[in-house]
């Protein structure tokens, strides 16, 4: 609780800690001092100086243990290496990949990147705890990929198998959309609501549910699927089955097929950013373009927020500056139409976040240490002990 406390305020004294938590101020200063000799805890300059006695700010430290972040897409891989603040220390990309067709060049590559921010890690003397993957298909979580031994034996393994066998550190492998979620949790413009949503907008509309602050992972591997919310009643037919859904109109191949089409031009040509850049100069066919695609998102975001009732809910992905637009354009549509009550309570926001795909794949193992202090990373005594030595 002591140690959350801290990650969360960044700084804070042992006084506002003791108000926080509710703990006795001697507790707190126990524990404290344990967590400090541990090295879990540092305590950095005085903030003022009372009569006395300074009040010590402590703050975690955030370099007693590293994680490699891992996010996969449909044409890439990016790493990173992270520590438990959260700092994106190396990142290293692969682009152009065809992820999708082939798990055997996927493995490989996901490998290659983890070396390489590996090696360069245990150069740095940096003790690295565990590998968080954000992967893009939900089947990358639940299906037996084939992999190669170094015997040259094909092995039938999850992805989370192969990469810890690799490795020999402790993986944990997530639907890409959760990640963001998790980044957003923890580093997002409101971080720390109690309840959220992420619509993400990529190659199709997959989503996130954050409630009381867990992930919400429903019963079957196909939770937040809100890209096959009805959108249209009389829409065309998905491949999902259903008629009309919201990723039919709102992923990004299909915003930019309806700009391209708006513009008469060939869809290839076109990127979000440009998408966003005629509307923000008011083109008049690219600014009907996005307010209709605001509508069809804004009649999902109404379902969600009736149903749920969340804190906030989030727009991102792969949509650039595009988020912030859609954001405002369905906080103006579903004010009028969402339940009474509910009205001007919900911000809808865009988000973009750069280092936010690594970062939130290096939370499926930070937020561990967060939620439940476990502390003792294999490594640490060895560390404790060859500071001590040295
Ligand atoms: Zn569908």
């Amino acid at each position: 609780m002591v140690y959350r406390a801290v990650w969360t305020f960044k700084r804070i004294s042992r006084i506002e800690l003791a108000a926080k938590t509710g703990l006795h101020p001697a507790t707190i200063t126990h524990i404290v001092d344990e967590l400090v000799t541990e090295s879990l805890l540092k305590e950095s300059g005085s903030a003022e100086i009372s009569i006395g006695r300074p009040a010590l700010q402590l703050e975690i430290n955030p370099e007693i243990a590293y994680v490699v972040g891992v996010n996969v897409t449909r044409d890439s891989v990016s790493a990173a290496l992270i520590d438990l603040s959260g700092q994106v220390s190396q990142e290293v990309s692969f682009g152009g990949l065809q992820v999708r067709n082939d798990n055997k060049y996927l493995i490989n590559r996901l490998a290659q990147s983890i070396e390489i921010i590996l090696e360069d890690a245990i150069q740095a003397g940096r003790n690295v705890i565990g590998i968080g993957i954000g992967a893009p298909e939900r089947d990358y979580l639940t299906s037996r990929l084939v992999s190669v031994s170094p015997s040259g034996e094909n092995h039938e393994q999850t992805l989370s198998e192969v990469i810890s066998e690799r490795f020999d550190l402790p993986v944990v492998v997530d639907h890409n959309s959760n990640t963001l979620a998790l980044d957003l949790q923890y580093f997002g413009e409101i971080a720390g609501v109690s309840n959220f949503v992420l619509l993400r907008h990529g190659f199709g509309v997959g989503g996130s549910v954050v409630i009381n602050h867990e992930i919400y992972y429903g019963s079957h591997p196909t939770s937040s699927q809100f890209g096959h919310l009805t959108v249209d009643n009389n829409g065309e037919k998905c491949w999902c089955g259903n008629f009309g859904c919201l990723e039919l109109y709102a992923s990004v191949p299909a915003i930019l097929a309806r700009a391209a089409l708006d513009l008469g031009l060939p869809t290839s040509t076109l990127t979000v950013e440009q998408v966003a850049a005629a509307y923000k100069a008011g083109h008049i066919a690219m600014v009907a373009t996005i307010q209709n695609v605001s509508k069809y998102i804004s009649f999902a975001v109404i379902t969600i927020v009736n149903t749920l009732a969340p804190d906030a809910v989030f727009i991102g992905g792969a949509l650039g500056s595009l988020a912030p637009i859609f954001a405002q354009l369905v906080q103006e549509n579903i004010e009028g139409r969402i339940y009474p009550t509910l009205r001007n309570q919900i911000p809808v926001i865009g988000t973009s976040q750069a280092a936010g795909p690594v970062r939130g794949a290096a939370m499926l193992i930070i937020r561990n240490i967060i939620n439940t202090a476990s502390l003792d990373f294999p490594t640490t005594a060895d560390r404790k002990q060859s500071s001590k030595a040295g």
